[in-house]
């Protein structure tokens, strides 16, 4: 048995089909520098020729956006500057693979070195196409993965971002890789074609051999290879219930979210960007709870987005979700997350320093840009704006204000906005769940954000590691700023939310429904989990629940707590 990573569940059972990449050995000999140069030439043209098949035999199986990995190869191996860069050096002399491995290694080293998510994934783009190029230079054929005709679980070392859009949904069981995390491309993948994954199995490649059978566990992140007839029967009967059970799941997509005694409340989605809204309409969410804005201008290359822009992109998630309820966040930059075309300060504690709202309130030509599009996009659906970061009442106000002269303004011009915009915030810094009863007279509404609520209650980097533990969400003192948030709003009739981690951890919906949530926002495929862990429950019994849990000492005893009732 093989431990690894569940990055997309399920269980398979199936032949293992080992993918073996060509190993890369450079050619001895020296050609001449006009043979180089046509080798180099016909091969990319056969990459080009080979990401065109590709993408065409993966036409049937992926999303547009899934599809659009290729036209970023396509534009990579057409390249007019790697292209000259290589050919550079072939006429200085060197043959035309050592040419090609130099000018990608030094690219990919290039963009590793950026550190960001967004370069990281650049750095595998050129890596995959530059491996095919090698290939075609020195004649080695690449396996094919559309050639596959029979059930079987694919075992590699890696798969690129290529060969995973390759995996044909009606032969592929499952997947397993020697490297990559729950992050990594392939895992992202694997989930949205729906196909079994574990990740990061070490030794697997020396410990498979091609068309041993195999049992791919990605519920508990095992591989079992050549398993016992009794084995295979064990996990025919975990799959079937596992299918059985995702399945049973979908006959909550249309249903309201109310618990065993007439309680309702909002499940809703978190989004990055407007193609995220397919996700939640698909999983049944009754709102979006958190569009988190800041991809819009991390996607932006050289500039700030421009109010059209946004606009563009605002109308279309309220149009895609149809009248229910979007909740926007406005710009949440600083922290970790930079812009290439802005300088931020040099800080010590870029967490506690200038981002979000107190970035927007001394640029307020950015933020003004920002409310402009969404006031504009507002008459599209239902909207809502919240601000993040909001420490004192002051912020809360003085954004408002501005929100109230940009909504004046466009009026004044003749511009069509909807007079049922809510105006709310984020409370994720403990000064502001403290004393959320005074700033509910003023917000319409409020969203929990755990990520950072937790980070500053602990005082513990959310990026870091070595304090990971202290990621505590259950934690009495948590809970207790989480009370003051809900009792606060409710206090002036507000609403609140929480769109944070937190909220789609079902282990943590039974007390966060005690205290008194009204709306929980997470990742699409959370929604009818949490769902089906709400509708069995009584509103009632949780209150006890909520009250027992603040009176703990430990987020252990929290959690013993709550597993123990719900094992009743
Ligand atoms: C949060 O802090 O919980 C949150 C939802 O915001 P982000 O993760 O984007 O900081
Ligand atoms: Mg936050």
């Amino acid at each position: 048995m093989l431990k690894g990573i569940a990055a997309s569940s399920g269980v398979a059972i199936g032949k293992a089909y080992k993918l073996e990449q060509p190993q890369i050995v450079m050619k001895e000999e020296k050609g001449t520098v006009e043979d180089e140069l046509a080798i180099f030439d016909k091969a990319i043209q056969k990459t080009i020729a080979d990401i065109e098949n590709v993408k065409k035999r993966a036409e049937s199986n992926l999303s547009e956006d899934e599809l659009a990995i290729f036209d970023a190869h396509l534009m990579m191996a057409n390249d007019p500057e790697l292209r000259s860069q290589i050919e550079g050096m072939i006429k200085e002399g060197n043959n035309a693979d050592v040419s090609t491995k130099t000018v990608s290694d030094n690219m990919i080293a290039m963009f590793e070195g950026m550190g960001d998510a967004y370069f990281k994934e650049r750095a595998a783009d050129v890596k995959d196409v530059s491996y095919r190029l090698l290939c075609n230079i020195l004649g080695l054929s690449i396996p094919d993965l559309t050639a596959i005709d029979e059930e079987v679980v694919i075992v590699a070392h890696d798969l690129t971002p290529s060969d995973t859009a390759q995996l044909n949904k009606n032969y592929t069981l499952g997947f397993t890789t020697e490297i990559g995390g729950r992050t990594s491309h392939s895992a992202i993948m694997a989930r949205s074609l729906e196909i079994p994954a574990v990740v990061g199995v070490k030794d697997l490649m020396s410990e498979v051999k091609n068309g041993d059978m195999l049992i791919l566990d990605a519920l508990d992140g095992k591989v079992i290879v050549n398993p016992s007839e009794e084995e295979i029967k064990t996990y025919e009967v975990k799959r079937d219930e596992y299918l059985k059970e995702k399945e049973a799941l979908k006959v909550l997509i249309d249903k309201p979210t109310v618990t065993l005694d007439g309680h309702r409340v909002d499940v809703a989605g978190n989004i990055g960007t407007p193609k995220d809204v397919e996700g939640v309409v698909n999983n049944g969410g009754e709102a979006v709870g958190l569009y988190r804005t800041e991809f819009l201008y991390m996607d932006s290359t050289e500039d700030f987005p421009s109010e059209d822009e946004q606009f563009e992109a605002y109308k279309a998630v309220l149009e895609g979700m149809k009248g229910k309820k979007v909740v926007v966040r406005t710009l949440d930059i600083g922290g970790d997350k930079r812009l290439n075309y802005f300088e931020f300060p040099q800080e010590m504690n870029p967490f506690l320093g200038y981002r979000a709202i107190r970035l927007c309130l001394d640029r307020k030509d950015i933020f003004r840009t920002q409310l402009r599009a969404l006031l504009r996009a507002s008459v599209y659906g239902k909207l809502a704006i919240m601000f993040p970061m909001i420490a004192t009442i002051n912020e809360f106000k003085e954004a408002k204000g501005v929100y109230e002269e940009e909504k004046a303004k466009l009026v004044s011009e003749g511009v069509k906005v909807s007079d049922d915009i809510e105006v709310g915030m984020m409370v994720e810094i403990p000064a502001a769940a403290v004393l959320a009863e005074q700033f509910a007279k003023y917000a319409d509404f409020f969203s929990i954000g755990t990520n950072d609520l937790i980070q500053y209650s602990m005082a513990a980097d959310r990026m870091s590691e070595k304090v990971s533990y202290l990621y505590q969400p259950l934690n009495p003192s948590v809970l207790r700023l989480i009370k003051s948030a809900i009792d606060g709003a409710h206090k002036y009739g507000r609403w609140c939310g929480m769109c944070g981690e937190m909220a789609g951890d079902t282990l943590a919906a039974p007390v966060l429904l005690g205290l008194g949530l009204d709306e929980f926002s997470m990742s699409a495929s959370s929604i009818l989990p949490a769902r089906k862990m709400i509708t069995s429950l009584s509103k009632k019994e949780m209150e006890t629940l909520a009250d027992e849990a603040l009176q703990k000492e430990t987020c252990e005893e929290v959690i013993e707590l709550v597993k123990s009732k719900l094992a009743k």
